[in-house]
């Protein structure tokens, strides 16, 4: 497949927490992808990919970057800064929604929120799907939620939208829901079969979810997922 490549800036650079970052990058001209699409960053020796963060319709393409310690990509985003010029491939990737109106289940964990987020924003903002829309958001402690705020706002607006976070290591103070998504979801699955299931983070994650939705009778071909 051939792989087009485009100049773009750095708009804007943000926490969303300790270790991960909002990048919104200048959109090139007749850029189109779908929601859940990904595109790949160039730094001489480094390529990456990231999945698109905003909708198709935004006018920058966003990116949550999680910095890993002494990852090479992650020393570079962790020192960029706005103005920068930055090469970047065409969308690429099959984890994406069609316009169709159905029920959709969503599990994400850390940066795997960012397909996530594009995805769901466009179905209830773009598309005006009206059918249900779960997201189960899992991180570790309470310091490395994100996105919080935003998903509530969302969820208030859009009564056919809810979410849950749970913290797999919470500490003691923290009154949320608490356990991996894979423990947290056996609850929730069960009025939830007849959903397309879309799981993006870890190999684990996505290993453990997928034999659980599998184990629950959801079938293989409305599952989908992106392993980071
Ligand atoms: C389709 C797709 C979409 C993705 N989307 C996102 C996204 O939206 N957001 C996001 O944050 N990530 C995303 N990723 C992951 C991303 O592409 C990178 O893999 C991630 O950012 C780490 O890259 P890095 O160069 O910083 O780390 P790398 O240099 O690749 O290192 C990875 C890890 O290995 C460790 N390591 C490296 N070298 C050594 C060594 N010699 N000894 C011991 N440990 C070592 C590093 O410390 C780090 O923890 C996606 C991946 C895929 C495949």
């Amino acid at each position: 497949m051939e792989i087009n490549k485009y100049k773009s800036s750095i708009i804007k650079k943000e926490n969303l927490n300790s270790d991960t970052i909002y990048l919104q990058l200048k959109k090139p001209e007749n850029y189109d992808f779908l929601p859940g699409q990904f595109l790949q960053t160039f730094f001489e020796d480094v390529k990456r990919s990231y999945s698109i963060f905003s909708k198709p319709s935004s006018e920058t393409l966003d990116l949550c970057i999680k910095c890993l310690e002494g990852g090479k990509a992650s020393e570079i985003f962790k020192n960029i800064s706005v103005g920068e010029e930055i090469t970047i491939s065409s969308p690429m990737g099959h984890f994406i929604i069609t316009e169709e109106d159905i029920e959709r289940t969503y599990i994400a964990t850390g940066s795997g929120l960012a397909p996530v987020v594009s995805m769901i924003k466009t179905s209830l903002e773009d598309y005006g799907h009206k059918s249900k829309i779960y997201l189960l958001f899992g991180l570790r402690h309470e310091e490395n939620i994100f996105y919080k705020t935003e998903l509530e706002e969302l969820s208030a607006q859009y009564p056919n939208f809810s979410f849950d976070i749970t913290l797999s290591r919470p500490s003691e103070n923290w009154k949320g829901n608490s356990g991996r998504v894979s423990v947290y979801l056996p609850e929730k699955i069960v009025t939830r079969k007849n959903n397309h299931f879309f799981l993006c983070g870890s190999p684990e994650m996505v290993k453990d979810v997928r034999k659980l939705l599998i184990e629950n009778d959801v079938d293989m071909k409305n599952i989908k997922f992106e392993i980071f």
